[in-house]
């Protein structure tokens, strides 16, 4: 479909374009593999020389559906889906490092990445230094070693709601030639299109707000497909003739799709971290209402922080889209909404926090985040409980904070319930 439809109408329609007679949905294609005629054209296929389906590991059509509407939302020249948010994350690592290799990553991400990039990527070799994203550029860009192979930042921070300085991170990437990774996970492509404030891959994991109903785990990169991995020297993986592809040269074979190929001939066929068909079926068709959710989440969010910022059982709020956070600028600047999560402290620290969680009945206590119905989370205790204090003070996680991940239900309704939990305070 044409890319130059709005994003509201590729979110609906993009990434399948039945012929006659075809299914006007996208056939849930459940099957492993693929039938061919003779072995020279599957053999074209195990030698990349001919594209198709021939094994469901490397590529399946409904998976293919999904990634070429989310590369189509994002504009990004094509994408891979993967089982999970983590595994997004995991392939951009795998795909751009070895052992011995660098990430710089902002401090202030999600717990699992923190884990995932601090403890899990350094037991295999691949180091990674934190910083402040706030931090000012000098000090940011001296973090940058000459094994450094990407910059990792999430547009909106999970839980902690931070807006990135997209120009500020895109200028140090650039100055030192490696790509900026970006996790648009909480904005979507709907609130926030990285690509054009400068990150070169955006990863999102679906399992949030793009399913946005809570009913399939997965994960998507996508690629904008303009780093010039050639000329920066730094990738030799890319650049270099790889002896489990018969010397095959990514960046000689397939040009501004060297990544994605990589990606997919190398990391998805050795660590298997595929998205499930069932899973890109649902994905996809729950992406149609994309723009709407997005939309009611970001009006829902905004009202409920407002709420809440003035209530006096509430010590403070920390939502984007109030004129009195740090972040609005920035939230003015590169997103079209804020969405729907946002973090809050009850009076009465750890303790008022519970008393808060345990009192509420429309918004449940669920790990999830990002989904339509309203859900509350204790971080401390939960998700970022494996980190250190150190760790969780420098994501950004107080004792008494709480996540609300605010739905779409009628917002009257999230806000009685909230008004009603905090009389308990
Ligand atoms: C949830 C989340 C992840 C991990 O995604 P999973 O699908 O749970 O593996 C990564 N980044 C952000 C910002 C997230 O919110």
């Amino acid at each position: 479909m044409d890319n130059k439809y709005h994003l509201e109408t590729l979110a609906v329609q993009a990434g399948w374009n039945p012929k006659n007679g075809e299914p006007r949905v996208q056939p849930l294609v459940q099957s492993t593999t693929y039938k061919y005629a003779t072995a020279q054209e599957l053999a074209d296929l195990f030698d990349l020389k001919a594209a198709g389906h021939f094994y469901t590991r490397l590529s399946n059509p409904t998976v293919e559906v999904l990634e070429n509407k989310m590369a189509a939302l994002c504009g990004g020249i094509g994408a891979i889906a993967v089982s999970s948010g983590q595994a997004a994350t995991s392939t951009v690592a795998f795909n751009l490092c070895s052992a011995g290799d660098h990430i710089v990553s902002a401090s202030t991400i999600y717990g699992g990445s923190t884990n995932l990039l601090g403890h899990s990527m350094a037991k295999i070799g691949i180091e990674t230094t934190f910083v402040d994203q706030d931090a000012p550029e000098s000090e940011i860009a001296a973090a940058i070693r000459p094994n450094t192979k990407f910059i990792f930042a999430e547009t909106l921070s999970n839980p902690s709601v931070k807006v990135l300085d997209f120009d500020k991170f895109s200028r140090i990437a650039k100055a030192a030639g490696i790509p900026l990774v970006i996790d648009n996970t909480f904005p979507t492509p709907a609130l926030c299109r990285p690509f054009e404030f400068g990150a070169d891959i955006v990863t999102h994991s679906t399992s949030k707000f793009a399913d946005g109903h809570a009913c399939s785990l997965g994960g998507i990169v996508v690629d904008k497909g303009t780093f010039d991995y050639a000329s920066s020297g730094k990738f030799p993986g890319l650049t270099t003739p790889d002896p489990s592809y018969h010397g095959l040269v990514y960046t000689e074979t397939f040009g501004s799709a060297a990544f994605l190929a990589k990606a997919r001939t190398h990391v998805m066929r050795d660590f298997g971290m595929m998205m499930a068909p069932m899973n890109a079926w649902l994905t996809n068709m729950n992406l149609e209402t994309l723009a709407l959710r997005m939309e009611r989440h970001s009006s829902n969010a905004q009202k409920v922080a407002e709420f809440l910022s003035s209530h006096p059982k509430v010590e403070w709020v920390n939502y984007p889209g109030l004129e009195s956070s740090p972040e609005h600028e920035r939230a003015k600047k590169y997103l079209k909404g804020c969405s729907g999560v946002m973090t809050f402290g009850p009076k009465g620290g750890r303790k008022g926090a519970e008393k808060v969680m345990d009192s509420l009945k429309l918004a449940a206590i669920v790990c999830h985040v990002a989904d339509a119905r309203t859900g509350v989370l204790h971080p401390a205790s939960t998700t970022h409980r494996q980190l250190s204090d150190e760790e969780q003070k420098a994501t950004g996680i107080l004792p008494e904070l709480i996540r609300l991940s605010v739905g779409i239900e009628h917002v009257d309704d999230i806000i009685a319930d909230l008004d009603n939990a905090l009389k308990n305070v």
